[in-house]
């Protein structure tokens, strides 16, 4: 059987102004750069990835039935995979040359029996509100409708009608911190072989009619905790299963929302999950609460924390709307100030993205002192830069190997990057980079020498994903409500299209 498999992720907030651009998807960051053909599969091999689950399923499954001596395998035909770091919408350009490159790869393969695509499930571009279905259609209109097309995504997907009709499975991520990207492609690998070898496959759909910010959708707590479990147990591993999106809140898109989703040999089984998940979710709508505090309070109860418990572990303050990851500029300094403004000491601060502020230190060099507004230049609402005279501690070249289990072994390029502390506020230890990247492995702070489990403070720009490998370290996590593109406060976003009927926010 030949298999194309193919990746085009993007994560669109529509709210954040700079529109994503072809080069941003060429890029290297937390991920590979983009990569043609081959190189699909060497350079995502051991990664925490969809597509690397994918390939792992397909060569297994060709393993299995070569050991006994049937020639069933799997040839996989890799066109192309691309992401770029979340931001505003995706421009037609990009969109249009990245769905071409797969559709006239799709067409370049000759014969194919099915296709795999490692998708988010997010995107929102100039012309279309739902990305991921636009370039299904397309596909669609080169191959028609017998061939089966299997679909990974993000936990954070709005899923679209157009979604699930164009695809006939969709799989999506079942935790947040996302650690089982893999095991979610691995399992739409294993559907589409499943339905390549006949198998009789439902499904059912509904969307949920309200948002859920994401600072409650951590799947290690209630009400999320408690859902999937129950997911888990009326699932069975292959030919019947339920999928939870709980959506992208920051996706201006009439599609904007949780959905649940459920595959199995007949529709009655199908509907009856999704009923069940559904229910369930539909209780619980008071329960996803977000918990967000004003920089002063939060900073005020760290402080607090840590004279009332000395030598405790740290308190982590999450700056959760400024995360690069759900397309924050990773510059807002409301944060800082607060803590500096506090008096706060033990406190590291990361990552602040500035590339003029970068540019100087190196041009400085360590143990000189520069004379600079640090972050706050993006032009976010109520956030201005941090003046101050800083010392500069370290240099580093922002090449950074992930530590922690969400991307462990993994490469961020994140650019000519320091660490630096105001003057007179010595114990305040900030490190800054040249491109944003979400602050969600240990690695951005012990590649400069720092002893977290010695911090009082830690405070970071991330929502969810930090808690996979800073939540051991914490006595505390606050979620932090200072500027940033990401609004968790989803009563205060100026939405325009989301659909009738729709709740958000308290
Ligand atoms: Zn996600």
């Amino acid at each position: 059987m030949r298999i194309a498999i193919a990746g085009f992720q993007h994560e669109t907030n529509t709210f954040a102004p700079k529109p994503t651009k072809y080069d941003d998807f060429v890029m290297t960051d937390s991920w590979p750069g983009m990569l043609h053909g081959d190189m699909v599969m060497s350079e995502t091999r051991g990664m925490n990835l969809p597509i690397t689950g994918a390939i792992n399923s397909a060569e297994a499954f060709t393993d299995h039935h070569q050991d006994r001596g049937q020639d069933r395998c799997i040839d996989l035909i890799p066109l192309l995979w691309c992401s770029a770091e979340p931001g505003g919408y995706v421009s037609d350009d990009a969109f249009d040359r990245i769905a071409s490159m797969i559709c006239d790869g799709i067409l370049a393969s000759g014969q194919i029996d099915g296709i795999y695509l490692d998708l988010h499930g997010a995107m929102v571009t100039a012309s279309h509100f739902d990305g991921e279905g636009e370039l299904l259609r397309r596909i669609r209109a080169v191959i028609g409708d017998n061939i089966p097309i299997a679909v990974s995504l993000d936990l954070h997907a709005n899923v679209t009608h157009e979604m699930v009709n164009y695809a006939n499975l969709i799989t999506i991520y079942r935790t947040y911190p996302h650690l089982d990207m893999a095991a979610t492609g691995g399992r739409a690998m294993d559907g589409l072989l499943d339905i390549l070898s006949d198998a009789e496959i439902s499904h059912a759909f509904r969307q949920i009619p309200f948002l859920i910010p994401l600072p409650a959708q951590y799947t290690g707590a209630d009400p999320c905790l408690s859902i999937y479990k129950h997911m888990s147990q009326i699932s069975s591993d292959r030919g019947a299963f339920v999928e939870w999106a709980m959506g992208f809140s920051a996706s201006d898109i009439p599609d904007c929302g949780p959905s649940v989703l459920a595959y199995a040999p007949s529709s009655e089984r199908a509907d009856a999950m999704v009923a069940d998940i559904c229910d369930r979710i539909m209780a619980a709508e008071a329960d996803f609460d977000p918990m967000l505090i004003d920089p002063e309070p939060a900073v005020q109860i760290a402080l607090n924390s840590s004279s009332d418990n000395p030598g405790a572990k740290p308190v982590v303050l999450a700056d959760v709307q400024d995360n690069p990851g759900a397309g924050g500029s990773g510059d807002t300094a409301g944060l800082l100030k607060a803590l500096y403004h506090a008096g706060a000491e033990g406190v590291v601060c990361g990552i602040i993205s500035d590339p003029d502020f970068t540019q100087m230190a190196h041009q400085a060099g360590i143990g000189a002192h520069i004379k600079a507004g640090l972050g706050g230049k993006s032009g976010v609402a109520d956030d201005t830069p941090f003046e101050a005279e800083f010392i500069i501690h370290a240099l580093h070249d922002g090449i950074f190997t992930y530590t922690g289990e969400m991307y462990g072994g993994g490469i961020a390029e994140i650019g000519d990057s320091c660490l630096v502390s105001p003057v007179g506020a010595a114990d305040i230890k900030i490190v800054v980079s040249t491109y944003r990247t979400q602050c969600l492995d240990q690695c951005f702070f012990t590649s400069f020498g720092i002893d977290l489990t010695a911090t009082r403070i830690i405070a970071l720009k991330s929502t969810v994903h930090f808690r996979a490998d800073f939540e051991s370290l914490a006595s505390q996590i606050i979620h932090v409500a200072a500027p940033g593109l990401f609004e968790c406060r989803l009563e205060r976003l100026p939405y325009q299209h989301l659909r009738g009927g729709m709740r958000w926010g308290k």
